[in-house]
């Protein structure tokens, strides 16, 4: 059980985020993109009907469904990800950030301050 640290995102809240994903979708911003037709990440152009909207941080990692989070995506890219289902969306994000972690507390043990380390807020 110690290693599911705290993700601090609760379905809820991803689940809030989706809808607010759902709302952003039929606005004028995102037609607007969509109809620019351009792949956030390999910057190719397609027909609007190619393109998905993306996360840039994914929710399962406490990213939100606001303009500067949400960028227009080609198939090809969004397939690249590989993620079929949300579940498997965070796990692949839980690995990676283990691996992330165990590397960093490897290299800086002394030094406490990870990306994301909670309560320093004062
Ligand atoms: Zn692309």
């Amino acid at each position: 059980m110690e290693d599911w640290y705290d993700m601090r995102v609760d379905p809820a809240q991803i689940a809030k985020e989706r809808a607010k994903a759902r709302e952003l979708r039929r606005t004028n911003w995102w037609q607007a993109l969509v109809q620019k037709g351009i792949c956030h990440y390999c910057g190719r152009k397609f027909p609007p009907s190619e393109l998905t909207m993306d996360h840039v941080v994914p929710l399962s990692r406490g990213g939100r469904s606001t303009k500067g989070n949400i960028v227009p995506c080609c198939k090809e890219c969004n397939n690249g990800k590989k993620y079929t289902m949300p579940v498997d969306e965070i796990l692949a994000e839980l690995d990676r950030e283990d691996r992330e972690r165990e590397a960093a507390q490897g290299a800086a043990d002394d030094a406490s301050c990870g990306p994301e380390d909670p309560a320093q807020d004062v």
